[in-house]
């Protein structure tokens, strides 16, 4: 374990102040993943700013209708919030399909959008990783990539954002607040992950000065016709094979409006606009289904191990149209899609 400081911010100011002064520090929120991280060597930050007791814990409605979630407001908290339950229940589905009771009570909304790979390379420093030591390769191409990314990897990287809650905040549209040395600003969520390129060492377009204060959901929250649809290895505690988070807006048997997100398969939660556009205006038809699966699957490409997730991220895309589209349990979900 390597020496480092430790320091508690007093408020959101102090916090931007203690990050901006270098050091090598980094934030701890409820420290789900970067206590991990240290142990592994992988994170070896000289200094921890605990943030864990700013206040940023409460979700309020915003005058537009929409919702403001602070950065600390804990993820079993968020699941289980009545304005949650009620007008964003998508997002409580995929909260709750992540992790453990116990990690959702420690887990922060900030620290979820931050959280770091889980290719095993990444954690173990005796292999190549890019992502982890720029330049030193990614042993995961040619490695056990049975986890890995279908859409969207590069050369250097080929690793998925593990996310449950993101694949959310991506269909519902979610806006993240900053703040850093030179004020606030808001980034919309599409732009808030990255593709790995040839940086794979960077997930997000956060500034390493930068923090996260709160997430806002638009007015919009599809609260009738929705599914968060999430194929692991064991029916809980494990990261997604291939999520699927799926949101319709109805008129009759029309779509009016679609929104359509994978998880699991790429650096980021993978949405197209062109996929959702395949839906609208339709109805809810298998061929639809079918064409807005192609579209938003039209570059994927396994490496060897992970190849069965282009065929069963297509199939996911259906059975959650269609149960989005019965707005009930799974079950009777066929009855709907024609
Ligand atoms: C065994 C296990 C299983 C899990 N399974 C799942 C799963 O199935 N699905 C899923 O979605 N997640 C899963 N998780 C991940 C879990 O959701 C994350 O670890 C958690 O959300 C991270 O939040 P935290 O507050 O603990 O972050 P921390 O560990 O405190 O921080 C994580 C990173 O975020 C940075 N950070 C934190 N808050 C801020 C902020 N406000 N502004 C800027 N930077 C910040 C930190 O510097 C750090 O780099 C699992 C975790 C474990 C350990
Ligand atoms: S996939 Fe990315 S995180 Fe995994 S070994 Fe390759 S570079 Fe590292």
């Amino acid at each position: 374990m390597i020496n480092f400081q430790y320091a508690r911010a007093t408020d959101v100011a102090d916090a931007v102040r203690q990050i901006a002064a270098g050091q090598k520090a980094k934030f701890i929120a409820g420290g789900t993943n970067l206590i991990d991280l240290m142990k592994e060597n992988v994170e070896r930050p000289m200094r921890l700013i605990d943030i864990s007791r700013l206040p940023l814990k409460t979700v309020e409605e915003t005058a537009d209708g929409g919702l403001h979630i602070g950065a600390l407001v804990p993820n079993s908290d968020l699941a289980y919030h009545p304005l949650i339950a009620q007008r964003y229940p998508l997002l409580g589905s995929a909260i709750l399909a992540g992790a453990s009771q116990q990690l959702r009570n420690m887990a922060s909304t900030g620290g979820n959008l931050l959280q770091r790979t889980r290719c095993a390379y990444f954690y173990d420093t005796a292999t190549p990783c890019n992502k982890r030591e720029p330049g030193s390769g990614c042993s995961a191409r040619n490695g056990l990539n049975r986890m890995h990314a279908i859409l969207g990897f590069s050369e250097s990287c080929i690793a998925t954002h593990p996310s449950d809650m993101c694949v959310a905040l991506a269909a519902l549209d979610a806006i993240v607040h900053v703040a850093g040395p030179d004020g606030e600003r808001e980034m919309a969520f599409a732009d808030f992950h990255r593709l790995p390129g040839t940086t794979a060492q960077r997930d997000t377009n956060l500034h390493p000065d930068e923090i996260v204060t709160a997430v806002e959901l638009p007015a919009q929250g599809f609260a009738n016709n929705y599914t968060y649809l999430k194929i692991r290895d064991r029916l809980s505690y494990a990261f997604a094979l291939v999520s699927v988070a799926a949101a319709l807006e109805l008129d009759g048997d029309t779509i009016k409006q679609a929104r359509l997100v994978l998880g699991g398969v790429a650096h980021k939660p993978w949405r197209d606009r062109d996929a959702e556009m395949q839906l609208e205006g339709r109805p809810l038809t298998r061929e639809n289904c079918l064409r807005a699966a192609d579209t938003l699957l039209r570059d994927a490409r396994g490496f060897g191990h992970n190849d069965f997730k282009i065929e069963l991220a297509r199939r996911c895309i259906l059975r959650a149209l269609a149960q989005a589209g019965q707005a009930t349990p799974q079950s009777q979900a066929d009855k709907r899609i024609r």
